[in-house]
């Protein structure tokens, strides 16, 4: 079983048009959405839940207003203010160090453990999928991508599958790297602007400290020849193959706003090079 993510240095390059597809022309697979922070891939394959599991990450402050004596010793000692002038605790601004616990004579408050999101696996027309929501303003989304990955590798081996596809976050950052942990190729999908191709390179300097082979797309190319241009000279000096270039097209945002895969509403130049991209992926 081979695990591809497919990521993009940043949001908004098409990288779940691209995905969305692979989820259509991949047979025997698992698809997983990582982006916990913006899942957005459940839009377009449309899963039934048939598991649902909370997520918990981190602790908040709780206090027992019967033991409390309102001595004041935890609201001095809390640095980020979240113990309100009546004795309550503000889960938003409560960081868990625990300190008020620590200084509390009474025994008054307790660390309880967050759930700070959910995760789900689901049954879709495309195969398995594992998609999860991460709570507002939680943090730990790292945690949760390991969690999900895991969960996708364990149903990808119960059902013999031949690919895990992983829908990456955009960036670089702490999901970014949970996501491309262990995968066996990651797919760059970008687009022909300026931050475009930075984003791209910090996207695939962050593959190369891992060793993980890189693909990559250029999303919406005739839009800027000069720059999908340069991105291809780019990725010629470092080796990596430009398996496909997409053009703009407006049936493929319409296709999207309808909450449909490409590769299944959009005939002719589109579709047949996102055919070829999944060739040019497959490992
Ligand atoms: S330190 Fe304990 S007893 Fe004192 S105000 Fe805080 S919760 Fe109440
Ligand atoms: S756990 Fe830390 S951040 Fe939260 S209320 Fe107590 S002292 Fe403040």
């Amino acid at each position: 079983m081979k695990t591809i993510v497919v990521i993009s240095g940043k949001g908004g390059t098409g990288k779940t048009v691209v995905t969305g597809s692979l989820a259509a022309l991949a047979k025997n697979k698992v698809m997983v959405d990582c982006d916990v922070d913006a899942a957005d891939l459940h839009l377009l394959l449309h899963p039934r839940i048939i598991e649902r599991h909370e997520f918990r990450s981190g602790h908040t402050a709780a206090i027992d207003g019967d033991l409390c004596k309102k001595c004041g010793r935890c609201l001095a000692v809390c640095r980020f203010d979240a113990i309100k002038p009546d004795f309550s605790v503000e889960s938003f601004s409560c960081e868990g160090c625990g300190l008020c616990s620590l200084v509390c004579p009474h025994g008054a408050i307790h660390m309880q453990e967050n759930v700070a999101g959910e995760w789900f696996v689901s049954d879709t027309s495309y195969g398995p999928f594992v998609h999860a929501k991460l709570g507002i303003a939680e943090e730990n989304s790292g945690k949760l991508v390991a969690k999900i990955r895991q969960v996708a590798k364990e149903l990808g081996e119960k059902n013999r599958a031949d690919y895990v596809i992983v829908d990456g976050p955009p960036g670089i950052g702490c999901p970014v790297i949970a996501s491309l942990s262990g995968v066996d190729c990651a797919l760059i999908v970008t687009e022909p602007t300026l931050s475009g191709i930075h984003d791209a390179q910090r996207v695939i300097d962050v593959a190369g400290h891992f060793h993980i082979p890189v693909k990559l797309v250029v999303n919406k190319h005739d839009l800027n020849h000069g720059m999908t241009s340069r991105i291809e000279a780019f990725c010629r000096e470092q080796n990596i193959p430009v398996i496909g270039k997409i053009a703009f097209d407006k049936t493929v945002v319409a296709s999207m706003v309808e909450g449909k895969t490409i590769v299944e509403h959009v005939s002719g130049a589109i579709k047949e090079e996102l055919c070829k991209i999944w060739e040019g992926l497959k490992i």
